[in-house]
């Protein structure tokens, strides 16, 4: 509880009464009250001092005893003091905590100021990143230099986490993710994933080598049924023959596409770009889809921006393409429109196909690039799909940097559009006028 002292006012008003009395008994009223004045101010003085001594000294000692307002003075100081000191305390402990659990973390967590300077890790980032504790202050970029990493960096959607070796050990396999916070700040957490980068590569071999053994066997199987569909057969063993050598067909598209997509998991970005003459590559694939649709008369029309060319892998990029235009033939029923379009704008270029034909409710669009997702089984197998052919998509355009988007109601058709970022398209007049 507070004391009641008297204030500083009344104590001066003291050594000046005391002053002037002690005047009067001696005939000097005047010079008693300059007396007490002075009194007053040594006494202030020497209680400054003390004050000042007390709050230099580091021992956390308690305040000189004192009496008056003075004394009140050093009891609140001493109190902030005291409260200052517990808060310290606490501050310190919730910190060791901290510093505790995150040294515990399997993960490694590291925080880069708005200058994209190191400012704080825990230890799992020495193992896992190759820090060390020279290492504060300095650019991240300086030390994690891999370029996918820099592009990931200094994108500024973090939504999508990165996958990459780590720069300590190739052998590490780390899967990193960015989060903004504070004015500029950003949390960087890095997490180890060898063991499912491993299981998901056995995964892959299993189902490549499994698709590759089932080449062979059924390359014989189908060589067999049309050497015998070339003789004259007895008429249900003819029909039971050609159902066979169409579900052999289909089985050698499925391990086909099987082989293809293993081949594309197996590597996240191509590695083989080359400029795409994109009119023709279109041009033959609204070909194959005349053929396709044959008598059924689909009504197929193209729009090719001519000036703009694209960047990646013809081969891969001539399946996900065509995939898209045969399923727009498969789904739509005869004398329905497909419309094919290339389009280049500032957010890069777009390869579409719309049709009108059956649609896709929306609850199923999120899942169709699932392997072996398939809207209604009975249209899917009637069309000789092999559910494969979306996921083949979504692959390859991840591997292009580009991103699928699909747009459909049930009965009013879809429109599948291919998304590709402006650093993978070529300008065709660029290139003709620095020919020139
Ligand atoms: P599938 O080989 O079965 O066609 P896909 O992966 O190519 O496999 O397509 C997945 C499913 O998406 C298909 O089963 C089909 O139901 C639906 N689908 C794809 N394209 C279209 C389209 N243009 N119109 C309607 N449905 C489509």
């Amino acid at each position: 509880m507070r004391r009641s002292r008297p204030s500083m006012f009344y104590e001066f008003l003291a050594y000046v009464s005391a002053g002037f009395l002690l005047g009067l008994l001696v005939s000097y009223p005047g010079w008693g009250v300059a007396l007490g004045v002075c009194l007053w101010a040594l006494y202030q003085m020497r209680q400054y001092n003390r004050l000042m001594n007390w709050l230099q000294r580091e021992d956390q000692s308690e305040p000189p005893e004192s009496p008056g307002a003075w004394g009140e003075l050093l009891d609140e100081l001493a109190r902030h003091q005291k409260h200052a000191q517990s808060r310290e305390q606490d501050l310190k402990a919730i910190i060791a905590r901290f510093q505790q659990s995150t040294a515990a973390l399997d993960d490694a967590i590291v925080i880069i100021d708005r200058h994209n300077c190191l400012e704080w890790w825990n230890s799992t980032a020495n193992t896992l990143l190759g820090l060390r504790p020279g290492d504060r202050g300095k650019p991240l970029l300086n030390l994690v230099r891999d370029p996918r990493f820099v592009r990931y960096y200094r994108k500024s959607n973090y939504q999508e986490p990165l996958q990459l070796s780590s720069p300590a050990n190739p052998d590490i396999h780390l899967q990193y993710q960015i989060s903004r916070f504070g004015e500029g700040d950003r949390v960087l957490v890095a997490r180890d994933i060898t063991r499912l980068v491993k299981l998901e590569q056995t995964r892959q071999d299993f189902v490549a080598n499994a698709s590759h053994e089932l080449r062979t066997p059924l390359t014989v199987i189908r060589g067999y049924l049309e050497t015998f569909l070339d003789q004259e057969l007895p008429r249900p063993l003819q029909r039971g023959m050609s159902q066979m050598q169409q579900q052999a067909k289909r089985m050698e598209s499925l391990v086909a596409d099987l082989l293809l997509l293993s081949r594309l998991e197996s590597t996240q970005h191509i590695s083989d770009e080359q400029p795409i003459r994109i009119q023709s590559l279109i041009a033959q694939i609204a070909q194959d889809a005349r053929d396709l649709s044959a008598d059924r008369g689909h009504i197929i029309s193209l729009e090719v921006d001519p000036e703009h060319d694209l960047i990646g892998q013809e081969l891969e990029l001539q399946s996900a393409f065509s995939n898209l235009v045969f399923n727009a033939v498969r789904y739509t029923p005869g004398a329905g429109e497909i419309h094919i379009s290339w389009k280049v704008d500032a957010r890069g270029g777009h390869f579409s196909v719309r049709d009108n034909g059956i649609g896709i409710d929306p609850m199923h669009i999120p899942r169709l690039t699932e392997r072996f997702y398939r809207v209604d089984e009975s249209r899917s197998s009637a069309s000789g799909g092999t559910g494969l052919g979306l996921a083949i998509v979504k692959h390859v355009l991840m591997r292009h940097g580009a991103q699928l988007s699909i747009e459909s109601r049930s009965g009013k058709g879809s429109t599948f559009s291919c998304h590709f970022p402006p650093d993978m398209l070529r300008s065709l007049n660029y290139q003709d006028s620095a020919a020139g």
